[in-house]
């Protein structure tokens, strides 16, 4: 089994998570109908042109959801390969953050591939012009929402962070989460801290070292199950609130942006 024998139907659109770099994943997503392709965050070049030349797939655009270099170092290759529109958000266009960018977006634009097509969101908090692409059943979330946590604040704040993930959990409970990184371990070891009595998260604490004691990815998740254990969705949570209130004196433990923030900054120490 080859990285790139996991395929993955989906409506209309097949996806193929490619593992790149450290723990990175970019992702092909091509239209069932047309064989539309999309390249999503390439941050390297030799593992993306070898599954397009693997499945014989032609980029018709290419996503970046954020302009760090694990996202977008291999898109200079790949343009000069394979020329095709790169969409980012306009924040990042108008600071040319991203390499080649050709299309800047805003909340609620809509990007088509064949028969499909993704819808935006604006998610600051990672970077402040983070995007995530999110279709009929399914999201790439870059790095604002992974399994079992959040991207770190390096340019946006506590609140804005906040306002961002709340907004991918008003998606439907169902929705597929496909993410930047390979991180699920680390984070549900940090969030068995605050839940330790969390079953759900017991539970999937020992699926994902099953899984990875096989080399096998984590992604994606549901939003079902992200709100179920994930720390960064549970600002709310009795026992998440009196775990990190021991830890991280909260002004209002009511308040979810100041438990997001507080559980934000021990997981910054973790
Ligand atoms: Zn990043």
């Amino acid at each position: 089994m080859g990285p790139y024998s996991d395929l993955i139907f989906q409506m209309s659109l097949h996806l193929i998570q490619l593992p790149i770099l450290t723990d990175n994943y970019a992702y092909l997503a091509v239209c069932s109908q047309t064989k539309a392709c999309a390249v999503v965050d390439p941050g390297e070049s030799d593992s993306v042109l070898e599954a397009l030349d693997h499945h014989k797939f032609t980029p018709s655009l290419y996503l970046i959801t954020h302009h760090h270099g694990d996202h977008v170092d291999g898109l200079s290759s790949l343009v000069a390969r394979y020329p095709a529109p790169v969409y980012g958000s306009q924040f990042d266009l108008e600071r040319h953050q991203i390499p080649h960018q050709t299309f800047g977006l805003r909340e609620n634009d809509t990007v088509a591939l064949g028969i499909s097509s993704f819808s935006v969101i604006e998610t600051p908090g990672h970077t402040l012009g983070h995007i995530c692409f999110t279709w009929s059943d399914g999201i790439f979330s870059g790095d604002t929402l992974f399994a079992g946590g959040c991207g770190r604040l390096f340019e946006g704040d506590a609140s804005m962070m906040y306002m961002s993930l709340q907004k991918i959990a008003a998606l439907s409970d169902h929705t597929l989460i496909y993410c930047g990184h390979e991180y699920t371990d680390s984070n549900l070891a940090f969030a068995h801290t605050l839940e330790p009595n969390n079953s759900t998260l017991n539970q999937k604490i020992s699926d994902v070292k099953t899984k990875r004691a096989k080399n096998i990815s984590t992604i994606p998740t549901t939003l079902k199950e992200e709100k179920s254990y994930n720390p960064f969705l549970r600002a709310h949570v009795p026992e998440l609130i009196h775990s990190v209130q021991k830890l991280f004196e909260i002004k209002n433990p009511k308040d979810p942006t100041l438990v997001f923030e507080a559980t934000r900054l021990l997981k910054d120490q973790f």
